[in-house]
């Protein structure tokens, strides 16, 4: 293992010797097609009003990445710094979610990243019903444009989401589920903010993200 990956598990506060394999061959990063379809749903996005968070909000979040890319990797909603930059995890949370990557053979830009919601709830409080109604069709878009072999769900929001479940996290871990009509394989996992707050789940988190590399040499 090189000295990077073995700062990338540190920064995980996982000890380097739980990287078992080496997943180098699915890193590799896939130059992006033009597609006025992206385009298109862009402008929509950052011209919405729907439910209401335009009126809180500094910018929408669109989603940032590979839009060809294998893994596709699904938050909750902005947070402060999301809302400042107008990318979705950044902050010490998305340096933990780069770094959970990185240990894994993914490079950030050769993933898709996106959230459930595109504007900042007020204070960072759950989404709403009626905004996760209104916004995730723009997400579901953004699925049906990467077709990506594997989707991540990081968090409580986003896996409630993606599988329409109310169990909990810990129920939804370990097992592969599947999402849409293309049974597009999902795993869950922590969200790295949660993770920042309780370090002792990082492990575990790792155990999901091996999940995902022997999801993706499968499929
Ligand atoms: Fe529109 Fe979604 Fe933003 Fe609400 S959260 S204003 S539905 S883009």
């Amino acid at each position: 293992m090189d000295s990077t990956k073995i700062n990338y598990l540190q920064a995980m506060g996982i000890q380097a010797w739980q990287l078992k394999q080496a997943v180098s061959s699915l890193s590799a990063c896939q130059d992006e097609p033009s597609d006025t379809d992206w385009q298109t749903l862009r402008t929509t996005v950052m011209h919405c009003t729907a439910c209401g968070l335009d009126k809180t909000r500094t910018q929408p979040v669109f989603g940032v990445g590979n839009i060809n890319a294998d893994l596709m990797v699904i938050g909750e909603a902005p947070g402060f710094n999301e809302d400042q930059q107008g990318e979705p995890f950044v902050g010490r949370a998305g340096q933990l979610l780069t770094a959970m990557l990185q240990a894994i053979g993914f490079e950030r830009d050769c993933v898709y990243i996106a959230n459930i919601l595109k504007c900042r709830p007020p204070n960072n409080r759950d989404p709403l019903p009626a905004e996760v109604d209104l916004c995730t069709p723009f997400l579901e878009k953004q699925i049906a444009l990467v077709q990506p072999k594997l989707l991540l769900a990081v968090g409580r929001i986003a896996a409630h989401f993606l599988l329409n479940s109310k169990a909990s996290l810990g129920q939804l871990r370990n097992q592969v589920h599947v999402y849409g009509r293309h049974q597009t394989p999902l795993i869950v996992t922590y969200h790295p903010a949660y993770l920042l707050r309780n370090p002792v789940d990082k492990s575990k988190a790792f155990q999901d993200l091996q999940s995902v590399c022997r999801m993706l040499q499968t499929t």
